[in-house]
């Protein structure tokens, strides 16, 4: 079951910081984004694309659906009709089969580039100098079928504050950057998805647009 008091905290924290609340619905039932839906919350995440699938077909139609788990190329064509935004773009190649399917279903694909700010080997994304690189190809740029609109990151995983706070003010300082230099006349490249559960206050400060959060609505997963 949802927590709906916890959800209405978090909610209204983030609005009142006009940060957007992903409500992160992996392993979670239809029922339980049900109980968030009734609340008026149209915005979830997922990290496994059949799961997603299987959820978006059953579920109401209005919802904007996010991925942001890693996501391997031959699964794009499964989410590509539906999807609203993917937060895990980690590589060029991606971001091109992204751009194909989404043109195949004649829409627009929102799309964060995500960086490793952790240095952890296990986490996905773009390393800092790989992401220099990325956006020094302005590849996007003949893309149609593309919207570029920011960068996600994902904090280590430890109680060390300062650590996670830096880790966020990296990914803050490296959207500025790319925001001027290849974005200045554009107003679409705008989101910084960072902050979970753990973390999501932290992020917050650090310039967080988007927070994806997942245990503290719907408890620990199993
Ligand atoms: C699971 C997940 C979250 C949410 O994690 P919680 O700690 O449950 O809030 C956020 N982002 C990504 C990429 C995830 O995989």
């Amino acid at each position: 079951m949802a927590d709906i008091e916890k959800y209405r905290d978090i909610n209204g924290y983030a609005t009142q910081h006009n940060v957007e609340l992903i409500a992160v619905s992996k392993t979670r039932t239809e029922e339980e984004i049900l109980e968030l839906y009734n609340q008026g919350h149209l915005v979830f995440g997922e990290n496994r694309v059949q799961e997603l699938v299987t959820k978006q077909a059953n579920l109401p139609k209005n919802i904007n659906w996010h991925l942001i788990g890693s996501l391997q190329k031959n699964k794009v064509k499964y989410i590509a009709s539906f999807v609203d935004t993917i937060h895990s773009c980690d590589s060029l190649g991606l971001l091109a089969v992204i751009q194909k399917e989404a043109q195949k279903n004649n829409r627009i694909i929102k799309v964060l580039i995500q960086l490793n700010i952790s240095n952890e080997l296990s986490k996905q994304g773009f390393s800092i100098n790989d992401a220099d690189a990325f956006f020094d190809t302005k590849v996007w740029l003949p893309m149609q079928n593309v919207e570029l609109v920011g960068l996600m990151g994902m904090a280590s995983f430890t109680q060390d504050h300062s650590k996670v706070s830096a880790e966020f003010k990296l990914l803050k300082s490296k959207f500025d950057h790319y925001q001027q230099a290849y974005f200045a006349n554009q107003s679409s490249f705008k989101e910084i998805s960072m902050g979970m559960s753990g973390d999501y206050q932290l992020a917050i400060k650090e310039g967080s647009t988007m927070i994806r959060v997942g245990s503290l609505i719907f408890g620990n997963r199993y």
